[in-house]
C-alpha cells in the first residue's frame, strides 16, 4: 500500500460560518477552526497551516453555527 501523508489529502469542507466577516471552517484533518484568505473560498482548496492538512470548500458548503450563542 502506497504510504501518502494523511494531510496530503484534499478532503471536503461542506460547512463553514462567518467571524466578523471571516469564513471560518472546521479542518476535516485536525477538528480545530481555521479562518480562510478573503475572496471566495467555494471550491478553493486551502491549506491549515497548523496541521498542514489541505481541504477543499464544497461548492454547496453550507453556512452552520460552530458556537452557540445565547
Ligand atoms: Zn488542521
Amino acid at each position: 500500500m502506497a504510504e501518502l501523508k494523511s494531510t496530503d489529502v484534499v478532503l471536503d469542507v461542506t460547512e463553514y460560518d462567518r467571524d466578523d466577516g471571516d469564513v471560518i471552517v472546521k479542518c476535516p484533518h485536525c477538528q480545530r477552526i481555521l479562518g480562510l484568505q478573503s475572496g471566495p473560498f467555494k471550491g478553493g482548496q486551502f491549506q491549515h497551516r497548523v496541521c498542514g492538512g489541505w481541504l477543499g470548500v464544497s461548492h454547496d458548503a453550507r453556512r452552520v453555527k460552530f458556537f452557540e450563542s445565547e
